[in-house]
C-alpha cells in the first residue's frame, strides 16, 4: 500500500506544472528583505492593503502574499488550468540564451485595453512588462474613498508585483537555453539529491543560506550597505532583467561542465559555492528593489 502511495505521489509529482518560480522560501526572503528597507509608513499601508483582501489562497500579509501568484496560478478557480494558461508566462522572461531580445521575448510589450486592468491583461506577456504593469496600477495608492472594486485590483497588484520581482531575480527566469528554464536539464551534486537545473537554482542553493526564511532574511538585510541600496535600486525592470540574464549566462550556464553520457550534469563544489553566493546577491537586489517600487509615492 505505501509503496502504491509513493507511485501515487511520484505520478502526482510528474503531472504538475512545471516550477516557474523561486520555491516559496525564496519569494518569502525577497518579501522579508524589502519589509526590512521600508520606511514605516509605505510598510503600513502594504499590510494595511492586504489585511482587509478577502481572498483565501494566502494568508494576508506580505510574506505569505509573495507566493500567492504561484498559488493563484496553480488554483483550479476558475476552471482547471484556466489561471495556469492566462498567468504562467508572466513568471519569467525568455531571454534566448545566445541572441537575446528583450521585446520578442516580451511579446512586444502589448498595451493594456482601455480599462482592462493588468490581472486581465494578455496571458502572452513577460515578467518584465507585468512588473511596470503593476506597479504603475499601484498609484496612487487607494485610499479611504477607494472604490471596493480599484481596491480589489490594487490587492491583486500588490501580490503579482511582490511575487514578480523575485521571479525576475531569478535567473533561470531570464534565460532561455531552449530547455524550459533548465527544467530539462539534469544535475546532481555531493549531498544533495539530483534534480533539474531549475530546481536547483529555485530551492537547493537557497536552502544552503541559512534554516528558514526569516533567518536567511535577517542574515543577508544585515549584510546590505547603504551604499548597496543605492546602486542596486537604481535603473528599471528592463535593466534588472537583462542583469539577471547575464548572470544566468555566466553564471548558471557558462560553468555546467560536460554532460555524462546519460545528458546528466554533476556540479562541483565551486559550482555550488559560487551559485549559493550568487543566489544570495539576487535575493538581497530583489528585496531592495520591490522596497523601492512599494515606497512609490509615500516617500
Ligand atoms: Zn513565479
Amino acid at each position: 500500500m505505501r509503496g502504491k502511495c509513493v507511485a501515487g505521489a511520484l505520478l502526482l509529482w510528474a503531472l504538475a506544472p512545471a516550477a516557474h518560480a523561486w520555491g516559496d522560501t525564496g519569494h518569502e526572503v525577497v518579501a522579508r528583505i524589502a519589509l526590512h528597507f521600508l520606511s514605516p509608513g509605505a510598510r503600513a499601508r502594504v499590510e494595511a492593503l492586504l489585511a482587509d483582501d478577502p481572498d483565501p489562497l494566502t494568508a494576508h500579509d506580505p510574506v505569505s502574499a509573495a507566493v500567492w501568484a504561484d498559488r493563484y496560478r496553480d488554483s483550479p478557480e476558475n476552471g482547471r488550468r484556466a489561471n495556469y494558461q492566462q498567468t504562467h508566462a508572466w513568471h519569467f522572461v525568455d531571454l534566448e540564451r545566445w541572441h537575446p531580445d528583450l521585446a520578442r521575448a516580451c511579446h512586444g510589450f502589448p498595451a493594456l485595453p482601455p480599462g482592462t486592468p493588468a490581472s486581465r491583461g494578455p496571458a502572452a506577456d513577460c515578467v518584465v512588462d507585468k512588473i511596470e504593469q503593476f506597479n504603475a496600477e499601484l498609484k496612487p495608492w487607494p485610499g479611504a474613498d477607494t472604490s471596493p472594486e480599484r481596491r480589489a485590483e490594487a490587492q491583486r497588484a500588490l501580490k503579482f508585483l511582490i511575487h514578480f520581482v523575485g521571479d525576475l531575480h531569478q535567473p533561470l527566469h531570464a534565460i532561455d537555453d531552449h530547455d524550459r528554464g533548465g527544467n530539462e536539464k539534469r544535475v546532481n551534486m555531493a549531498g544533495a539529491h539530483a534534480g533539474t537545473l531549475h530546481h536547483y537554482w529555485d530551492d537547493v542553493f537557497v536552502q544552503r543560506l541559512g534554516p528558514d526564511d526569516a533567518a536567511i532574511a535577517a542574515t543577508l538585510s544585515a549584510r546590505i550597505t547603504p551604499a548597496n541600496v543605492r546602486a542596486w535600486q537604481r535603473g528599471t525592470p528592463r535593466d534588472w532583467a537583462r542583469e539577471s540574464f547575464d548572470t544566468a549566462r555566466t553564471q548558471a550556464y557558462d560553468p555546467l561542465p560536460p554532460p555524462d553520457e546519460r545528458g546528466h550534469y554533476r556540479l562541483s563544489p565551486d559550482y555550488r559555492d559560487q551559485a549559493t553566493g550568487i543566489v544570495a546577491l539576487q535575493l538581497e537586489e530583489a528585496g531592495v528593489r520591490l522596497a523601492a517600487l512599494l515606497e512609490g509615492d509615500a516617500r
